[in-house]
């Protein structure tokens, strides 16, 4: 099956799923989520891209790439480190980013999402990816101070707006070695592959559906790479990742 690309847009007034093909936007028919075949209807011009997805949960996995690690002094997790990220901070492609008074350092952090597409309940490894309905890009922005100050990440990982996902679910697109890098306004700040991952995909779905039942929709952050750093009002990040397309979002006060 070859991967498709499916994008959340406004037409006339509501949300709607639609396949893109050439830069023309087809709307789907039916539960976009649940997976190709899709039936599409009318050609559409979008008003504005929207979030790929409304989760109700993004799931989180810190210090994931070796180099990461390292940059942050922190010894390897023996296991998967979990935790999330409120479904209020989820915004679009193109939304600001608002960096709260007060807070110190934000940092970006650009990441694989993983999309699941069908409820997951103690899914062994091996038969993960079935969950998996595709691939998109989320910036994992973290108010860096508050996470060295608190003893989890709840406040600095949940401000509004700290979510940016999109443009698209790749559908069918195999996550396990694509380029990821993250941009700030037109320099390179992070690039690796996600061949890189210290917990793969298959074992992360394992380890947090043993815990919480994965609901079509959620969410999951597969980890920064190196090359983190902080934001600062007038930038715009972007996060690049091969086969899935470009998450750009402005940063203002
Ligand atoms: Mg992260």
């Amino acid at each position: 099956m070859s991967v498709q690309k499916i994008y959340r847009v406004e037409h006339e007034g509501a949300a709607r799923y639609a396949l893109e093909y050439e830069g023309s936007y087809r709307l789907i028919d039916g539960d976009a989520l649940s997976g190709p075949p899709y039936k599409t209807a009318a050609v559409v011009v979008p008003n504005r891209i929207l979030s790929a997805v409304t989760p109700s949960k993004v799931v989180a996995i810190g210090l994931n790439y070796k180099d990461h690690a390292a940059e942050r002094n922190k010894p390897l997790p023996p296991e998967p480190l979990m935790f999330m990220k409120p479904s209020t901070a989820v915004i679009g492609p193109g939304d600001a980013i608002r960096l709260p008074r007060g807070v110190g350092r934000v940092d970006y952090e650009a990441e694989m999402a993983i999309v699941i597409g069908k409820r997951a309940h103690r899914v062994p490894a091996a038969s993960a990816m079935d969950y998996v309905l595709g691939v998109t890009c989320i910036n994992d922005v973290t108010a860096r101070d508050l996470q060295t100050r608190d003893v989890q990440y709840t406040r600095a990982k949940g401000f509004d707006t700290f979510a940016p996902i999109g443009p698209c679910i790749a559908v069918g697109l195999d996550p396990s070695a694509l380029d990821i890098e993250g941009w700030v306004n037109d320099e390179r700040r992070q690039s690796s592959n996600t061949r890189q991952l210290i917990f793969s995909v298959p074992e992360i779905i394992a380890h947090i559906s043993a815990v919480m039942t994965l609901l079509p929709g959620d969410v999951i952050a597969t980890g920064t790479p190196a090359g983190i750093g902080s934001l600062t009002p007038g930038d715009r990040f972007t996060v690049k990742i091969e086969g899935v397309g470009e998450l750009s979002n402005p940063v203002v006060e």
